[in-house]
């Protein structure tokens, strides 16, 4: 007997389950099976093979899903590791990596047996009216699902209910897999098999006895040179299908079902491109990469480059090379971006340099799209698959490069679900398991990559001047005014006095202006001037968030909305003062001061809807106005060439945060959108406002001195002992009743203590509980513990967490 381990799908289980695979089945590692798990029968994928079983009793797979691997040995090495260094199940580390539309569930039904009676007989008790009812239900159909049953009378009465049945041998259960929710596509198509002399005698008999359509269905088959979709014959000749299943009957012509591609990249226009030559700097650049390309380090990696470069610097064109030489290797790529940056544009710089050769994957396209990008890339089909953090785990054969751009974005942590991974860190272990070559680029690279750069583990390439159509071109001047100046002078406006200036010098010129705000909304919050209420959601404790569009109220983190009060429900004074600002104040402002400019404003509540946003920059990338208005969301990755000044309303958002990670955060925003400015012709200016100009992220970012605030932040990460000289592992839990999850809290604090006393591990402190930032979200209170350390995992085994906790290995922020 052969057995295989087993990652099965249920929720929580953390170690894998040994079947035995009955002689008829074959089985590999990496395939999925449908196995029996307590009273149900579910999802598993095999992990690993053996001769020996690792318990005493086993039960066997029930039954292969698919007859080859969904997964490569390497993949399941990678989900090991994932699951292992995040701490969570296997299942989910490996079901980043199946077919998109994999999961599915088991349904259970009950079915009428025949030849009982429903009316009661001797031995059988009179059946309830609810009873009689459900067994109506069931013998309606072949078969009723539980779920129905559950619809109609509810969970708990629908099992009674069942149960009882069952017991009276009234009804039979089975279960079965709920269908597939993706298939490969096909349809019908036709195409001739008569010989032609047949056709022809055959088109003019039709003709003769005015069977004009099929005649002409015949006649329109003989010029095709290939079968064609049923459905274009009917639309071209305007026939119907009979028409064409007669032809069919009299062996005339054949109809049979054609695989289609579902193509997401079918609406691009493309245009094969051809590389520019490259500048010095990127010769330059090219050949550390080049030359390194085949170097290993001590443990055997393959080499990491992190390519500093500012936006414009020419990066995109380094990696389309790299990817060029990749291929020409016999091997392929992978090409992560940051979810806002797979614009259009992006994908087109891309598959117009290798056509009919790049995957895309992403939760945007529907998902049969999505399964055939995957089918085909798995097939071998893709030179190049590009898409978001979860791309890393495209079934990519061959790989022989990773690249993420952007690479200090923080989306590229998955923090809303287990596995909560960084798709820079999984990447690492990706490369070292399969030997492909990793180039990170950054205009402001994470602290931790650049450290490592510094440190010599990762190759330093770096990009010094910015490329624009037109040659180099400079970056951005950028001015500091310190708005505690603007109030003495008596200017309570959102605009700083050189500001204005500035923007009426600009739309003087015709040129174009971005204002950016780290914030939604026309004020952050509303207080009483009176006795200091803040209005706050009664769910998630957070400030509600006022929105002068539709005069309400809303918190932004579960869309509670009220509408705006007239008076304080505390002291029921009327004086409500409207605080911070929002990008609906900063576009009232401009139309108070500048009334003749258009605008366009930029954040989530305007561009919720697929494409929006990309509407939106090309109209104003068509100059259709002067001014874009935005939220973080303009910083990232857009090139406006007519912007010639950026003015930055308050930088000081964030930078008080209660996070170590603040300053770099307001720094890579300052950066990317003073970077956004005179990409063109012109050089560009950008303006800061603060009420903190001596912080040094603003210092800093004001020069574009990435290297300069590297040194200031290293410093003191290291003398408070931040990441990357410790290790953060967060960990929070949920729950309905303040009392319960502190208490919770306090509860698992004084475990981990014990357990730290008892593997007396050192060098390791725990913070908290303290409340998180928004201590309640969406109804529920959250509590924290945060472990700080060299290897914190170490005290976690042989804890066990009860439901309501969630875990965080290296969180991007601890707030
Ligand atoms: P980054 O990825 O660093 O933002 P890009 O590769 O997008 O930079 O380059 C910025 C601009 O300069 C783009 O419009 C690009 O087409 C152009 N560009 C890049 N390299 C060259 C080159 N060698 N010759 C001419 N134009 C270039
Ligand atoms: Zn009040
Ligand atoms: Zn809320």
């Amino acid at each position: 007997m052969r057995y295989a381990e087993l990652a099965v799908n249920s929720p929580g289980s953390h170690s894998t389950f040994c079947y035995a695979i009955p002689p008829q089945l074959d089985i590999d590692v990496g395939q999925a099976v449908w196995v029996p798990f307590g009273s149900r029968v579910i999802q598993g994928i095999v992990v690993e093979l053996s001769d020996q079983p690792s318990v005493e009793v086993t039960k066997e797979i029930a039954e292969t899903i698919t007859d080859y691997p969904l997964l490569s040995p390497r993949q399941i090495e990678l989900a090991r590791w994932v699951s292992q260094h995040y701490l969570s199940p296997l299942f989910n580390s490996i079901a980043l990596m199946l077919p998109p539309g994999f999961e599915r569930k088991l349904i259970t039904y009950f079915q009428y047996r025949e030849g009982t009676s429903p009316s009661p007989t001797k031995d059988l008790p009179p059946l309830t009216p609810e009873q009689t009812q459900a067994l109506h239900l069931i013998r309606e159909k072949e078969k009723k699902s539980f779920k129905e049953l559950e619809r109609k009378f509810g969970p708990k009465k629908a099992k009674q209910i069942c149960d009882q049945l069952l017991h009276y041998h009234l009804v039979m259960k089975s279960q079965e897999p709920e269908k597939a929710k993706v298939k490969p596509k096909s349809l019908p198509y036709v195409k001739l098999i008569a010989s032609k002399d047949e056709i022809e005698d055959e088109t003019a008999r039709l003709n003769k006895s005015r069977a004009y359509k099929q005649a002409a269905v015949l006649e329109f088959l003989s010029q095709q040179t290939q079968p064609i979709a049923i459905s274009e014959v009917k639309k071209r000749l305007d026939c119907s299908l009979e028409s064409i299943r007669v032809l069919e009957r009299r062996r005339l012509l054949s109809v049979e079902l054609v695989n289609i591609r579902r193509d997401p990249l079918s609406h691009l226009k493309l245009k094969p491109s051809l590389p520019p030559p490259f500048t010095s700097s990127q010769q330059a650049a090219w050949k550390i990469i080049a030359d390194n390309w085949t170097k290993r380090d001590d443990h055997g990696s393959p080499s990491v480059f992190l390519l500093f470069g500012v936006t414009g610097s020419g990066k995109t064109e380094i990696y389309l090379r790299a990817l060029t030489q990749v291929i020409a290797m016999g091997k392929r790529g992978i090409c992560l971006v940051p979810e806002i940056a797979l614009t259009p544009q992006t994908v087109e710089r891309f598959a117009s340099r290798f056509p009919g050769r790049v995957g895309i994957l992403h939760s945007g396209l529907s998902l049969g799209e999505q399964f055939d990008e995957w089918q085909r890339i798995k097939e071998g089909k893709c030179d190049v698959v590009i898409g978001p953090r979860s791309a890393l785990f495209a079934p990519q054969p061959d790989l022989g490069l990773i690249i993420i751009d952007e690479e200090h974005e923080w989306t590229y942590k998955q923090e809303d679900k287990s596995p909560r991974y960084h798709a820079r860190d999984v990447a690492l272990k990706l490369a070292q398991l399969t030997g492909a070559v990793v180039i990170l680029g950054s205009a402001t690279p994470d602290i931790d990559s650049f450290h490592k750069a510094q440190l010599g583990v990762y190759h330093l390439v770096e990009l010094k001047e910015r490329i624009t159509p037109h040659g180099y071109s400079p970056l951005p001047k950028v001015d500091i005014v310190d708005m505690k100046g603007e109030l003495k002078v008596g200017n309570t406006s959102l605009f700083s006095r050189s500001l204005l200036a500035a923007m009426k010098e600009t739309l003087a010129q015709g040129e174009q202006i971005i204002l950016f705000l780290n914030r939604r909304g026309t004020a952050t919050f509303i207080q009483c001037r009176n006795c200091g209420f803040v209005f706050r959601c009664p769910r998630c404790s957070v400030a509600l968030t006022y929105h002068s569009a539709e005069k309400k109220l809303t918190c932004h983190r579960c869309h509670y909305a009220i509408p705006v009060p007239q008076a304080c429900p505390q002291c029921f004074s009327h004086r409500l003062k409207f605080l911070g600002i929002g990008t609906q104040r900063v576009a009232d402002e401009v139309k108070r001061l500048l009334p003749k400019t258009s605008l366009l404003r930029w954040d989530r509540d305007v561009t919720t809807k697929r494409y929006a946003h990309e509407r939106l920059l090309s109209s104003f990338r068509d100059h259709k106005a002067d001014i874009l208005i935005g939220t973080q969301m303009i910083a990232k990755g857009l090139d406006l060439p007519q912007v010639t000044l950026a003015g930055i309303i308050s930088a000081d958002t964030g930078l008080n945060l209660p996070d170590f990670r603040a300053g770099e955060r307001t720094f890579q925003l300052l950066c990317q959108v003073a970077g956004r400015a005179g990409r063109g012709f012109k050089a560009g200016k950008v303006i800061i406002q603060t009420y903190s100009p001596e912080n040094y992220a603003i210092q800093s970012a004001a020069k574009h001195d990435y290297v300069g605030f590297y040194h200031q932040e290293i410093a003191y990460r290291r003398q408070y002992n931040y990441p990357p000289f410790s290790h953060f592992i967060r960990l929070v839990y949920y729950h309905t009743n303040n009392d319960l999850c502190r208490r919770e809290a306090e509860r698992v604090r004084d475990t981990i203590l014990n357990e730290q006393e008892r593997k007396g591990i050192t060098k390791l402190s725990l913070i908290g509980p303290i409340p998180a930032f928004a201590a309640r979200v969406r109804g529920r209170y959250r509590w924290q513990l945060i472990l700080r350390g060299s290897d914190p995992a170490q005290v976690l085994p042989g804890i066990t967490l009860p439901q309501g906790w969630t875990l965080d290995v290296d969180p991007v922020g601890v707030i």
